[in-house]
């Protein structure tokens, strides 16, 4: 297997310049990317490394596909900004009828943003103003619940319903004191020994159930959740029956139930909301990000349902928050050009098909190692869990910074480069480190198996 590139065809410069960008790590020389093409991305040292993740599950065409950048360029030329309090644009509306379409009439309307964590912040406040608007004068649902070990961005709403204890510890006291958390579907940690997944989800929704009354049923506004859960616990989906009967909870108190699927959605799993291959379950509000542009341009946003959009319609007739580029058209335009490639190349049914096969493969040369925990995933997004204790499920202590170490690994293999994505364990030993793969929806048979190699 050819991994390295020529470094005289990268022309690279001769000593590197300090880095004049901050980002989370600051003592750390991060490498530079030169260009991408399709699952590879080519570093200015030469590197040529095959991108299992998409970043943090973001790429899902490849990268630097021409059609994407003369869709964008197309754009810019014709209409590169839309002022939304006065206007619309033809491709936003394009856009939002698209994914409008997509959820066979659960959804009513689409509101786009430039990130997750700004698409998270509309979800909770469109379920506020829902609730101020439909039950006036008296309007008392101002409580969130989520769950355990959750990430929901990094604003600080969104960072308020996270249940992640060491990203909510460094502003905890500006974070809403109206939100608590149940514990999450994680059936390698949650699951008692011997019990049936129909048992685990009676018990999960018999805990949602007792924290609706713990804090009073009228007071609930939404639950929050991820269908499968991404960065925080690493591709964990749920198991058979958790989602239908977590939201017959929430319809009992006539609260809302916010699916996030910023990181699992469009396309990752196999279908193009995460949420249809639970049965039966139809969310309130959806969340939607990474996938939808695949890298192209920061866009994401959320799905509104009919009640939610009459009841507002009907009341002030305008849904109170704004940002300056929001529906912006040549996001707009890009994440249509990567939907258009995703449909026209029919590459869900490529995910759907291969996905299993990338489990199975991770599972025969992983399965037995004494420090993977577990192996867990849905479609293109899997999840390798590390423990220091296989028997016990005892995971590595958070400092080890395990994930990172097999990160770095990854780039630096002689043999393979493969960019995969890290996840910490949480300091309570609560869950382990994690791996995360989330390749291409276009990745090649061959792909995935040097992906698992
Ligand atoms: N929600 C989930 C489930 C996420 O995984 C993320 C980001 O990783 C977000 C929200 C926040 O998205 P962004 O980083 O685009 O703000």
């Amino acid at each position: 297997q050819p991994v390295t590139e020529e470094p005289s065809a990268l022309a690279p410069p001769a000593a590197k310049p300090k880095s004049a960008v901050f980002y989370r790590h600051l003592r750390l020389d991060f490498p530079a990317i030169v260009r991408g093409e399709g699952s590879y991305l080519i570093l200015d040292d030469g590197r040529r490394i095959l991108d299992a993740s998409g970043g943090a599950a973001v790429a899902c065409i490849g990268h630097s596909d021409a059609r994407v950048g003369e869709a964008i360029m197309s754009q810019i030329k014709s209409a590169s900004y839309c002022a939304t309090l006065l206007y619309t644009s033809t491709v936003c509306e394009q856009l939002c009828r698209l994914l409008v379409d997509s959820t066979n009439g659960q959804m009513a309307r689409a509101y786009i943003v430039c990130s997750g964590s700004e698409a998270m912040e509309a979800s909770l406040k469109l379920a506020r103003q829902y609730f101020l608007e439909k039950t006036q004068p008296e309007p008392q649902r101002t409580h969130f619940i989520a769950r355990h070990q959750s990430y929901h961005g990094n604003t600080l709403g969104a960072l308020a319903v996270g249940g992640h204890k060491s990203r909510r510890l460094p502003y905890e006291p500006i974070l809403s004191t109206n939100v608590s958390h149940v514990s999450p579907c994680y059936a390698y940690r949650g699951k008692k020994a011997g019990e049936s997944d129909a048992e685990y989800v009676v018990r999960l929704a018999d805990e949602l159930d007792a924290e609706f009354q713990r804090v009073g049923p009228e007071k609930v506004c939404a639950f929050v959740a991820e269908p499968v859960v991404g960065g925080a616990l690493g591709a964990v989906p749920s198991v058979p029956g958790y989602f239908k009967a977590i939201q017959a909870v929430c319809r009992k108190y006539g609260a809302l139930f916010i699916c996030d699927e910023v990181m699992c959605g469009m396309g990752r799993t196999g279908s193009l909301h995460a949420w249809q291959q639970e049965e039966g379950v139809f969310p309130d509000i959806q969340t939607y990000g990474k996938c939808l542009g695949g890298g192209y341009q920061p866009i994401a946003g959320i799905l509104a349902s009919h009640e939610i959009i009459d009841t507002i319609s009907k009341g002030s007739g305008a849904f109170v928050t704004g940002h300056t580029y929001q529906g912006h058209p040549v996001s707009c335009a890009a994440a249509l050009a990567v939907q258009h490639i995703v449909a026209e190349e029919n590459l869900l049914a490529n995910v759907s098909e291969l996905g299993p096969y990338l489990g199975e493969l991770l599972t025969k040369r992983l399965g037995d190692h004494p420090y993977v925990g577990d192996i867990r995933g849905r479609g293109f997004f899997w999840g390798i869990e590390l423990v220091e204790d296989k028997a016990t499920a005892r995971p590595f202590p958070p400092k080890a910074n395990v994930a990172m170490e097999i990160i770095d690994l990854g780039l630096k293999g002689a043999d393979y480069s493969v960019a995969l994505y890290p996840g910490s364990g949480t300091a309570d030993g609560v869950s382990g480190d994690h791996v995360i793969l989330a390749p291409m929806f276009n990745a090649s048979r061959a792909e995935i198996e040097t992906i698992a190699d």
